[in-house]
């Protein structure tokens, strides 16, 4: 008798209908099942379930998890589904293709069939509508050999270019890579590491001090041509942000999707009320290694919700560049923010 904890054809039948019989792989979506010429009654499959958790252990078992039981390797949680040319592809790869990063294809999987199936969109189409996270993952870059394609499969594996979309994925990996290259090579840092999380990219580096504006005065550099590309391209989606936490540098690459979320990205943020927007903040605290502020806009305010001229404000002395950070502003008052505080950036979400 197989000790293998194999899927039975029930539970095969689950995993493939709550993928809408399409492909789980990022960005494949193929059909994997139609009518056969062989009888009136045939279909023929290109799918396969695949176990995210190996269905035994052994030399070639992938992802095997001794702490599930018998039915938990059997049950459809543990199966993905999958074209035949990608469920060999994961099933090769147990270091690249980890248990997290294949339980989140699923989810995002059966989240675009769903919307494909319910609102009658397409593959594209339900992708944008998607909600907008990435597949956790972390890495270690500790000296320069193959950081493109570490770095590379990483970004990919994320799925960044499917929910973020492909050219700011793209521009992001150039910015990565350079970033990885200077702080080995001129920080004279042992390593970089890059943590992905559900909304944004972070970058810790042990070198010396940095901010990736200083690659601005590195001329013909990479680096140089990397940032300004990102930053110039993209300032009005993500918010880049760099701060000197102990010993190491740690930059934050997010996409928002609320405007509250800015503070657990950095703490170089505040926000503001409608009475604080409009009389005047007095006061405010952030940390003097900020070198850049948040502000998070009150919400639906408008032309006189704007401070007086005379109303003493804090912000208008403030050094350091301003972002602000609004929910639904219409172009009236968007333009009343660019005459108010010109030097500011606005993101929109
Ligand atoms: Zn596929």
């Amino acid at each position: 008798m197989s000790n293998r904890d194999n899927f039975s054809q029930p539970t095969k039948d689950i995993i493939a209908k709550r993928a809408g019989g399409l492909c789980c792989f990022p960005g494949c979506g193929s059909i994997t099942v139609s009518a056969s010429d062989e009888s009136d009654i045939s279909s023929s499959s290109t799918g396969m379930a695949c176990h995210i958790s190996s269905a035994s252990p052994g030399k070639n078992a992938k992802r095997y998890d001794s702490t599930l039981t018998p039915d938990e390797r059997m049950h459809p949680n543990n199966g993905i589904w999958m074209c035949y040319k990608h469920g060999k592809l994961i099933d090769t790869d147990e270091v690249r293709f980890e248990t997290s990063t294949l339980k989140y294809w699923k989810e995002l999987g059966e989240n675009i069939s769903r919307l494909m199936h319910e609102k009658g969109v397409d593959y594209t189409t339900a992708l944008k509508i998607v909600p907008k996270q990435l597949a956790e993952n972390n890495l270690k870059i500790e000296n320069l050999q193959n950081e493109n394609q570490i770095i590379g499969e990483a970004l990919f594996d994320s799925c960044i270019h499917l929910t973020w979309g492909e050219k700011l994925a793209n521009s992001i990996r150039d910015f990565l890579i350079e970033h990885s290259r200077n702080s080995i090579i001129h920080g004279k840092g042992g390593s970089v590491e890059i943590k992905i999380d559900y909304n944004k990219i972070t970058i810790l580096d042990n070198g010396n001090e940095f901010h990736p504006k200083e690659f601005a005065s590195i001329e013909g550099s990479g680096g140089k041509m990397a940032y300004s590309y990102l930053t110039d391209l993209f300032k009005k989606d993500i918010i880049i942000t760099t701060q000197r936490i102990g010993d190491k540098n740690r930059t934050v690459i997010s996409k928002l999707n609320q405007p509250e979320e800015i503070f657990d990205i950095t703490d170089c943020s505040i926000e503001l009320s409608i009475s604080e927007f409009k009389w005047g903040i007095q006061d405010y605290e952030i940390h003097e290694s900020c070198q850049e502020l948040f502000v998070v806009l009150p919400k639906y305010f408008t032309a006189s919700d704007f401070p007086r001229n005379g109303v003493v404000n804090k912000l208008e002395n403030e050094k350091r560049p301003i972002t602000f950070i609004g929910e639904n502003l219409s172009d009236m008052v968007i333009g009343m923010i660019k005459d108010k505080y010109p030097k500011s950036e606005l993101i929109i979400i």
